[in-house]
């Protein structure tokens, strides 16, 4: 089983209210391979809500405490972050998976490429929250961009 970010196949669960449907990775959840998740929504936050991103680091950071998630008026969203990622890897845990496909550049989902924190659409080298926290797991994290490459050897 997959987990996938639910923005990815139509689920208008983005900040914006929106979501970034890929036929692809659809297929994958209407052929019963994959199932979804929204951290953000599963860490209690609203949708629509303002945009976040991490400030002074990232997930990693995060989860050691070192560093925090900001919305862009500035209030202090970790705690809603950190639950999220871990409502996730228990979801994970539950349907034994080994492999998820998550949304690039997000402070949640994002994998090795992120938002700095200015909010100036400037990007650092890291991981979102639950892709930092699911790597931890030993979950091998795609995106969008890449997961063509390991997905079709094997599906
Ligand atoms: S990127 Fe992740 S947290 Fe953000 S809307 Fe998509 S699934 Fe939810």
């Amino acid at each position: 089983m997959i987990l996938i970010s639910a923005c990815l196949v139509g689920v208008d669960c983005r900040y914006d209210g929106g979501s970034k449907r890929i036929d692809e990775i659809e297929k994958l959840v209407k052929e019963g391979k994959a199932i979804l998740v929204c951290p953000e929504q599963l860490g209690g936050l609203p949708t629509p809500r303002i945009p976040c991103e991490i400030k002074d680091g990232d997930g990693s950071k995060v989860l050691e405490k070192g560093a925090r998630v900001l919305n862009k008026e500035g209030e202090d969203l970790t705690d809603s972050f950190v639950k999220g990622a871990e409502e996730t890897l228990k979801i994970a845990a539950l349907y034994g998976v080994k492999k998820a496909i998550l949304k690039a550049r997000s402070p949640s989902c994002g994998k090795n490429r992120i938002y700095d924190g200015s909010f100036q659409k400037l990007l650092i080298d890291g991981d979102g929250v639950t892709a930092a926290l699911l790597k931890k797991h030993g979950i091998l994290v795609l995106d969008e961009e890449d997961f063509r490459e390991y997905i079709e050897k094997e599906y």
